[in-house]
């Protein structure tokens, strides 16, 4: 992708991060910076995107490494603002393997958040649950809520999200491809008419996430 620079590679694979995603970090920086006029505030701020992102790599790796295990080798993985994209070299031509490949990376967020889970129980330093969002509670909390809140968003059964591409995998071990491909893009857009509807009775996040659908 260009405008992308290599960050590091891992397990054979070339990990990228493209440029705009400097910019969103810049922008955070600068909302907390304007909110507090703190270093603290903004370390935070910064730091909790960049452990979110942290995440996100894990995620594409969840794919990649489920995909090397059918012998299908990934070419790299670019950090984008609006997350992760793990660029295979091929579908699997087994449904029940494009399956595997598409939920192992929500699965991977959910064992982020269920070790997160333990580890803070275990710890005691644990908030009672109601103080608990993506912008409230303990840093370690926060992580653990954005994680479940990333598997749960990517399950969603729609194109290009995980869920949409284990949908028509799963259509397809009872189906002709092509037929599954239509039925999932047809799941896909009854979804994202249902949000925008929703959306437009007051929540602006699902009309942005059933256009993103759409056009997936
Ligand atoms: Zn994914």
């Amino acid at each position: 992708m260009p405008w992308s620079w290599k960050l590091a590679r891992i397990a054979g694979i070339d990990v990228y991060v493209h440029a705009t995603f400097f910019m969103v970090i810049a922008w955070i920086a600068l909302i907390y910076w304007n909110q507090s006029h703190s270093v603290a505030a903004v370390a935070e701020g910064v730091g909790f995107i960049l452990a979110l992102f942290g995440c996100v790599v894990l995620h594409e790796f969840g794919h990649a490494l489920t995909a090397a295990r059918y012998g299908i080798r990934t070419r790299d993985i670019t950090l984008l603002p609006i997350g992760g994209v793990a660029r295979l070299e091929r579908i699997p031509d087994v449904p029940l393997q494009e399956l595997w490949v598409a939920l192992a990376g929500p699965a991977v967020n959910f064992v982020i958040a269920i070790l997160l889970f333990a580890w803070l129980q275990a710890s005691g330093v644990w908030q009672s649950v109601d103080r608990i969002g993506v912008t409230t509670g303990a840093f370690l909390e926060r992580v653990m809520v954005a994680n479940v809140l990333l598997a749960g968003f990517n399950l969603l059964p729609a194109f290009p999200m995980d869920g949409g591409r284990a949908l028509r995998a799963f259509l397809a071990t009872r189906m002709e491809y092509t037929r599954a491909t239509q039925w999932a893009a047809l799941v896909g857009q009854g979804m994202a008419i249902l949000f925008g509807f929703i959306g437009l009775q007051g929540n602006p996040m699902l009309i942005f996430i059933a256009l993103f659908v759409w056009i997936g």
